[in-house]
């Protein structure tokens, strides 16, 4: 690796959908793939607040993903298992109460449970990491971050991660997979008792 960690570096996803000249369809690039993974993976998050997944990738393997929710055995976020997340507290704020970790820890402790080496891998992230999350990923080893949605609170984040020589680059013009599943529409949040505003 012999990035300095450039700003943030943007990369063009190419449709997914594409149809090749000669008539084939065009399978996705590594990163449209990766990421479209991430966007399935969130479906899976129990946050009433945002739903966010992460999938790291090591040879072009998939060696863990995260979702963001409440820690194994504790009661769902969107049943409740939150205070802060069901609570009115604006985005990015009281993150100390809050009882839901977020999708790269959780991948990068899914590994770590699996016995699986971060080191040198890609974490594809469907929202740019927070603070937290940075320090996780330089000190799990992995050397660039690729996300689709970008994050409010960025800049110290950014600087930590250029500092620690790990890129950041942004999937532009990405197309978010379309999930639909009309036997098994997913379950509204209100139905939940949770007190969320979704
Ligand atoms: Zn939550
Ligand atoms: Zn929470
Ligand atoms: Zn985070």
């Amino acid at each position: 690796m012999t990035s300095t960690g450039t700003p943030v570096n943007e990369i063009q996803a190419r449709p997914a959908q594409a149809t090749h000249p000669a008539g084939k369809t065009q399978r996705p690039e590594w990163d449209v793939y990766f990421m479209d993974i991430a966007h399935v993976v969130k479906t899976r998050s129990n946050c009433s607040r945002r739903n966010v997944a992460a999938v790291i990738v090591k040879d072009r393997r998939i060696i863990s993903t995260g979702y963001n929710g409440a820690p194994r055995g504790v009661r769902n976020c969107d049943e409740g298992g939150c205070p802060r997340c069901a609570s009115n507290a604006p985005s990015g704020t009281a993150l100390g109460d809050c009882i839901c970790s977020h999708a790269e820890e959780n991948a990068i402790t899914q590994a770590a449970y699996h016995g699986i080496s971060t080191k040198d891998a890609t974490i594809y992230v469907t929202l740019s990491p927070c603070l937290m999350c940075a320090k996780m990923i330089i000190n799990a080893g992995i050397r660039e971050v690729v996300f689709d949605e970008e994050y409010s609170v960025t800049e110290q984040t950014r600087s930590i991660l250029r500092e620690a020589g790990v890129t950041l680059r942004r999937l532009v013009n990405y197309a978010r997979p379309v999930l639909v599943r009309p036997d098994a529409p997913r379950i509204d949040a209100h139905e939940h008792s949770c007190e969320c505003s979704k």
